[in-house]
């Protein structure tokens, strides 16, 4: 049997694995990687059958207080080209996607101080009002709980925070002091108490990361049960310290998000466009993989471009229709299928 096999098995089975399973895992990967996305998709189907649910993403802002080292678009980068939309225009980008089927729109920005919490809040009842039906997903950044409390008491249903690192030494070698571990660990458990549906995650193959950072994520996860887990291949950006730095791959990257499948089984997990970007045919992949969420883009495509916390990235110049039809052709090879209702979590067994 195959060092890892017995680990894999009683982890679809729904046992809880410690740190040693897990590492003995990814270690051993290359044997794993079909069997793992197998059960990961047995067990997706489980629960969403081959529904894949798409996720509108409106970036409405790439001004950004903080400077993680990684980040194109950190406030410290002089070659940035900013940009922030306005009300009405990220109101309109909602219901142009409305009528392209979205259900689900994601509002995503750098920590813009522009925005303010009442502000935001606006948004997002002006979105609410306008498709009371539809889901608003934010991701903007570390807040006060009274900030996170406003917005989710305008309507926002679930927040996206990746933590980037569970090792409190590794994150402070991918983010300049002033930027606390501790402060975003507390933000999610926030998020949480305040009744969103809550995305961790972090970056695989970010400088510095060991196999045995990767099995501390996945007990991570295993504990924390987000019901999102946002994971995609670091992917250097030319105006960052780490520019020479090798990205990460798309086979470790689809790997864990079997593991993650198999960790959590009923939690939304997207095969990201970072994946798309190192990968060609990388979204099919982490679909196959055990992934059931999409993030298509729908900003405008005059801002696009500027978007970019890392280099080369996939679908800057689409418009949002047709980024849809190949997205939805692509899915179909994987014999899954694009569906467009809020697809919300759904409580484990
Ligand atoms: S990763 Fe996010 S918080 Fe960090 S600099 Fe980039 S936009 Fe800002």
């Amino acid at each position: 049997m195959e060092h890892g096999s017995e680990q894999l098995h009683r982890l679809a089975e729904g046992e809880a694995l410690d740190r040693a399973g897990y590492l003995e895992m990814i270690r051993n990967r290359e044997n794993l990687r079909e069997e793992a996305a197998s059960l990961a998709c047995a067990v997706r189907r489980r629960f969403y059958g081959d529904r894949i649910y798409i996720r509108g993403l409106i970036e409405f802002t790439n001004y950004c207080r903080n400077n993680c080292y990684y980040c194109g678009i950190r406030g410290g980068n002089p070659h940035a080209d900013r940009y922030r939309l306005t009300e009405e225009e990220i109101l309109s980008c909602t219901d142009a996607g409305w009528e392209l089927g979205f259900r689900t729109f994601v509002l995503q920005g750098g920590e813009d101080p522009f925005y303010t919490a009442e502000k935001l809040a606006t948004i997002v009842r002006g979105i609410k009002e306008r498709h009371p039906d539809c889901a608003v997903t934010l991701s903007f950044g570390e807040h006060s709980r009274q900030d996170y409390a406003l917005w989710r008491e305008a309507g926002a249903d679930r927040y996206l925070l990746r933590h980037e690192s569970i090792n409190p030494v590794h994150y402070a070698s991918l983010h300049p002091e002033g930027m606390s571990h501790e402060n975003r660990l507390r933000c999610l458990r926030d998020l949480k108490e305040l009744g969103y549906q809550v995305g961790a995650g972090f970056m695989v193959g970010s400088p510095g990361q060991t196999e045995e950072d990767l099995a501390e994520e996945l007990c991570f996860l295993r504990d924390f049960r987000p019901e999102m887990v946002g994971i995609g291949p670091f992917v250097p950006h030319k105006d960052t310290v780490y520019a020479e730095e090798p990205a990460g791959t798309s086979e470790l990257t689809t790997f864990l998000l079997s593991l993650i499948r198999l960790t959590l089984p009923s939690v939304l997990l997207p095969a990201t466009t970072a994946l798309g970007t190192i990968d060609p045919e990388g979204r099919e992949k982490g679909i196959l993989a055990g992934a059931n969420v999409l993030m298509p883009n729908l900003s405008p495509v005059n801002v696009r471009e500027k978007y970019l916390l890392y280099d080369h990235k996939i679908c800057t110049g689409e418009e949002a229709a047709r980024c849809i039809a190949c997205l939805k052709e692509r899915i179909r090879i994987t014999g899954c299928e694009i569906v467009t209702d809020r697809g919300d979590h759904r409580a484990s067994e």
